[in-house]
């Protein structure tokens, strides 16, 4: 039997209701906040990630999904959206038509990692992207709306975490002071550290491996070496956070080590999920629409995985979904009534009533349990002398009352029917 690829999962039509609640919620939260749809392609030109991405990152380095197409073009799937929607930016020139143009997207992605709990090689993720203005407003906007987000999924165990990378030149000043301290030190820290001394050092912070995290710990800390600029802005930040009662942390050990990140980060930390505690992750990217192409323009986003916000809903059980029913499920007592109960079911479709019927010759003790297995919320019996008369009888599942109707007054039944 060919299985799915690791790292994949089927979303099986139990598992269904859930998405599609948390797909609900994400609409309406970006859409009080006049965020508007895009979709882009799944796979782009590798050069897209390579350089939006940066090629120093573990997800350009290491986890792309890159192939040659036939004409020998090099393609990737995609592995994040910031890249793509940016690019669509650019191409279409939608920032000549708005000046802030503000979008949101609903995605799978693609990355080659090790499997584990909450991580996947094909993940979905939700996010949004604004750009068009340096404003910190617009930084605390997208915490804003993934907090609600996760808030009206009924999630409690959550840690806001943010920081500030201060603009280009900042960072640079800083970078030179990292590695003055790290200088007489660099030979203690792990492999993967040290060549990040030399390409990138900021994400030296990104290590998970102990030895690295207690020879940084002292390391003077970006945050307290931040331009006016940015103080102000992550004191607005800070400000509009506490006018809408979202705690936070300020860690300054959140550093995206990717130069077009400027200023905001920010994380957003399950306490539900294990090992993998990151539910949503973004920040402020005011040199990226130059860096692929488009005219300087600021810009901040975010990006929340699905698969690990709905592990942690399902360990805090945050939320419960209503069991799924049909209207009625039309039971067939006499067999030669198979194509009238195919044509009256049709006319109650058409008028959405959701019906459902046998199609497998069953007994009608068969029939009837079917239709306590779709939780039919009205049983419709066709057939014997009633039948012959005229008459259907329509029970109501979830009080066993019973009634007549007559067979050619369907409109009225089903405006009975929606009335209660
Ligand atoms: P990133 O784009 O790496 O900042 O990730 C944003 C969010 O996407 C993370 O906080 C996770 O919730 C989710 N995510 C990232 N990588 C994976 C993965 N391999 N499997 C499942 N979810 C992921």
């Amino acid at each position: 039997m060919i299985k799915a690829v690791t790292g994949t999962k089927d979303i099986l039509p139990a598992d269904i209701p859930k998405w599609k609640y948390l797909e609900e919620n994400v609409q309406r939260v970006f859409q009080n906040f006049n965020y508007k749809d895009i979709r882009t392609p799944v796979f782009e030109e590798t050069a897209l990630f390579a350089r939006g991405i940066g090629e120093e990152t573990d997800i350009v380095g290491k986890e792309m999904y890159t192939f040659k197409d036939r004409s020998d073009t090099s393609l990737t799937l995609k592995p994040e959206m910031t890249a793509a929607v940016v690019r669509a930016y650019n191409e279409h020139s939608l920032g000549a038509q708005q000046s802030l143009v503000k979008l949101f997207y609903i995605s799978p992605m693609f990355r080659q990692e090790r499997p584990q709990a909450g991580r996947f090689r094909q993940f979905h993720q939700f996010g949004a992207e604004a750009i068009g203005s340096k404003s910190p407003l617009l930084d605390a906007e997208m915490i804003q709306m993934s907090y609600e987000i996760l808030v009206s999924l009924g999630l409690k165990k959550l840690t806001v975490k943010i920081n500030s990378l201060g603009t280009p030149e900042t960072r640079e000043n800083y970078k030179k002071l990292l590695k003055e301290f790290l200088e007489d030190k660099k030979d203690k820290l792990s492999e993967d550290s040290r060549r990040r001394f030399e390409t990138n050092i900021l994400r030296i912070f990104d290590s998970k491996v102990e030895s690295d995290q207690k020879l940084i710990k002292d390391a003077p800390k970006l945050i307290d070496h931040l331009d006016e600029e940015s103080k102000n802005d992550f004191e607005v930040v800070k400000e509009q956070l506490k006018k809408s009662n979202i705690p936070f942390e300020i860690d300054p050990a959140l550093v995206r080590g990717l130069d077009y990140y400027t200023k905001l980060t920010f994380e957003i930390d399950s306490g539900s999920v294990g090992a993998q505690t990151a539910l949503c992750g973004g920040g402020r990217y005011d040199l990226l629409i130059e860096t692929l192409g488009g005219k300087p323009t600021p810009a901040t986003g975010f990006a929340a995985g699905i698969e690990r916000i709905l592990l942690a809903c399902e360990n805090e059980k945050s939320f419960s979904i209503p069991e799924h029913s049909i209207n009625v499920y039309i039971v067939r007592i006499d067999n030669k009534l198979e194509s009238v109960i195919s044509e009256l079911a049709g006319k109650l479709r058409k008028e959405n009533v959701s019906v459902d019927f046998d199609y497998l010759q069953r007994s009608v003790k068969a029939q009837m349990r079917e239709a306590n297995k779709l939780n039919a919320r009205y049983v419709l019996f066709l057939g014997g002398d009633e039948y012959n008369e005229g008459i259907m009888n329509l029970k109501n599942m979830s009080n066993g009352t019973e009634e007549k109707i007559p067979i050619d007054l369907i409109r009225e039944f089903v405006a009975k029917l929606k009335q209660r």
